[in-house]
């Protein structure tokens, strides 16, 4: 271990030269942050205050400066393989911690199912299609929705009765999809892909953050309100919420299921304040419905004022 850690501490010293602290027993060492010194002021020396403060025991850094404007923070690997030279590269695989390697390899792996086919490509009388289809009508998703969501459907391998609604991250990479069956006698109505949901936020590629933002609870509510985020279940991770805070101009409006009215009120708390405050509005839908069951109509009378 210490010598792991001596090794990573020459590693960024070979490519942030000389720190600005270091305190070896909490393996926390600081530097001039290469993002703010040199891409946005650009300077060949550094900054001279020392804002990128690395933990070489947990292999996490982030700059105190420009860590939300520029997303300076995360996995060390990140850091080194886009500032490190070949050979700091090299020498910090030696080293690197299996479970970020796992992860990050997942991350890039993500792809849609091979048997992922979209709707327009296959003939309309054909039967798993059209039952794939007519569940969707069903519920009320359009033809535009079909289209606008990339929805598709696989009938056959891992995915086989599934309809396939991928998700794409800020910069329009896949980074989730969820498949819900169509056969309302199928025992698991969702197979989805293992992922960690507090990570991602769910098509943020499709948000323009300039309007005001809906955050629901699944992907078929999401279809029927402009400019929503599905949070895949009834919580806030902190991720969105610090997306939220950073990048909301406009309103959010919290629609969660009637039956989670509790905890759309612990999303409201946790989101008005700061720059948020006044920004938030909360429905209420009766106890059984959700935004999909409405199709987007909210009754006037389950907007909520909330004291806060
Ligand atoms: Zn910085």
């Amino acid at each position: 271990m210490e010598d792991e850690n001596s090794l990573v501490v020459e590693i960024l010293h070979g490519f942030l030269g000389n720190e600005r602290a270091h305190n070896p027993g909490r393996a926390q060492i600081s530097f001039d942050c290469p993002v703010c010194s040199y891409d946005i002021k650009g300077l060949d020396k550094g900054d001279g205050k020392g804002n990128l403060e690395i933990n070489y025991a947990q292999h996490v850094y982030k700059c105190w400066a420009c860590s939300e404007t520029n997303g300076t923070h995360g996995h060390l690997g990140k850091l080194i393989d886009r500032y490190g030279r070949k050979k700091d590269r090299e020498m910090y695989e030696l080293i690197r911690p299996d479970e970020f390697i796992r992860e990050e390899k997942q991350k890039k792996k993500l792809v849609l199912p091979v048997e992922y086919k979209k709707f327009k490509d296959v003939h309309p009388v054909h039967i798993p299609r059209r039952e794939a289809y007519n569940y969707l009508k069903r519920r009320g998703v359009t033809d535009e929705m079909i289209e606008k969501y990339d929805i598709g459907y696989c009938e056959d391998g891992e995915y086989k009765g599934k309809i396939i609604v991928p998700s794409y991250d800020s910069n329009g990479e896949l980074n989730y999809f969820i498949g819900r069956s169509w056969n309302p006698r199928e025992k698991f109505k969702y197979k989805n892909p293992e992922a960690p949901k507090e990570l991602l936020i769910f098509n943020e590629s499709r948000i323009d953050w300039s309007k005001d933002v809906w955050l629901v609870e699944g992907v078929f509510d999401g279809f029927f309100v402009n400019n929503s985020i599905p949070l895949l279940g009834k919580f806030l991770s902190d991720l969105l919420w610090e997306t939220l805070y950073e990048k909301v101009e406009a309103r959010i409006t919290i629609c969660l299921d009637g039956d989670a009215w509790l905890d759309a009120v612990k999303i409201y708390d946790k989101l008005s304040g700061g720059r948020l405050y006044g920004k938030i509005d909360i429905i209420k839908l009766p106890l059984d419905k959700d935004l999909g069951d409405l199709r987007g109509d909210v009754p006037p009378e389950c907007y909520v004022k909330l004291e806060k």
